[in-house]
């Protein structure tokens, strides 16, 4: 999980240009930009279910930017009432801090590489860096780094490499992203897709929620750069990997809701008013009981500085696992 410090230059130079010359391209091959799709405010632009919101994780410095799908309290009201529809359709559902100790869930995870070219820049990462972003996941959703345990472990079933410049980079929101998720999605809806790829706006990663009718958008995007040992300095250990699959598998941001009492919908996770980044020292934003959770895996803060699940976020993942993807 160690930084790599011979890796960590390049980036630092190319990211901005990088950025921008993919933001040309898209644009000039008639693709909506993921901010333009997004920049009419989701406080009152979200008619759609929250079922099929996503998420994006943004890295430090690009948060000025708008972030385009932080939950609306409105939406997490429509989740938390999917939520409880789904688990009054599952008769297997196990209520109870029980739970948490009753399942052991292994999850089939399919990893797309999307490629531009055959070269490094152009998204062909070596097998090797999957296999050790399966490992953090294993490490973190066991408790392994710190955290609490989950029911959770993954195991790769397969690794699709795929050469298509036009969905490299992956926009988000746009009909490109559908299309290739459409062509390439595998498995079930307990099955785990990853699609790796350059990405739009500077994002480093989105996941859509889980949602009681299985739909091809289903996954988590993640910047190939990110997994461990990439050029994506301060979020190159797989921890937006970890964060994703969070989403995917149900949790909120610590931040979502601010101060609110309802927050995140987990009782062990301080409220905070807003996303740390990097590695705030003693924050605490919030009047109510507890620092900011900035080590947890769901804020916003370096691979480095976040390590750990509580508790409460176990036990709501499993319960959405019962809810909506349990076979
Ligand atoms: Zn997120």
């Amino acid at each position: 999980m160690g930084l790599r410090p011979n890796l960590l230059t390049r980036r630092t130079a190319g990211v901005a240009s990088t950025t921008l010359a993919l933001l040309l391209s898209t644009a000039a091959v008639g693709v909506v930009p993921a901010a333009s799709a997004f920049s009419a405010a989701p406080t009152e632009a979200c008619a759609e279910p929250a079922d099929v919101h996503s998420d994006a994780r943004v890295k430090a410095g690009a948060h000025a930017k708008h972030e385009p799908n932080e939950l609306t309290a409105k939406e997490t009201r429509e989740r938390e009432a999917d939520l409880a529809a789904a688990l009054r359709e599952r008769a297997n559902f196990r209520a109870g801090a029980g739970a948490a100790a009753l399942a052991a869930v292994t999850i089939p995870v399919v990893v797309h590489v999307i490629q531009e070219d055959g070269t490094r820049a152009g998204g062909n990462i070596p097998d090797s860096m999957i296999n050790s972003q399966i490992s953090v996941l294993n490490e973190a959703y066991s408790g392994g780094t710190g955290g609490a345990a989950t029911a959770f472990s993954f195991q790769l079933q397969k690794i699709n490499r795929v050469t298509n410049p036009a969905w490299f980079p992956i926009v988000q929101g746009s009909s490109a992203e559908r299309s290739m998720k459409t062509s390439l999605r595998e498995g079930g809806k307990n099955t785990l897709n990853i699609y790796l790829g350059e990405l739009s706006d500077d994002l480093l990663g989105w996941a859509t929620f889980p949602k009681r009718r299985l739909d091809s958008m289903d996954g988590v995007v993640v910047l190939t750069e990110s997994l461990p040992g990439g050029t994506a300095t301060n979020y190159n250990q797989g921890d937006t990997g970890t964060h994703e699959v969070g989403h995917w598998l149900n949790l909120y941001h610590t931040f979502q809701g601010g101060c609110r009492a309802s927050g995140d919908g987990v009782s062990d996770t301080p409220a905070e008013a807003e996303p740390a980044y990097q590695c705030p020292t003693g924050r605490d934003t919030c009047t109510a009981t507890g620092l900011d959770p900035i080590t947890n895996f769901m804020d916003y803060t370096y691979d480095t500085c976040m390590y750990q699940f509580t508790a409460g976020q176990a036990e709501r993942m499993l319960t959405a696992w019962n809810a909506y993807r349990a076979a």
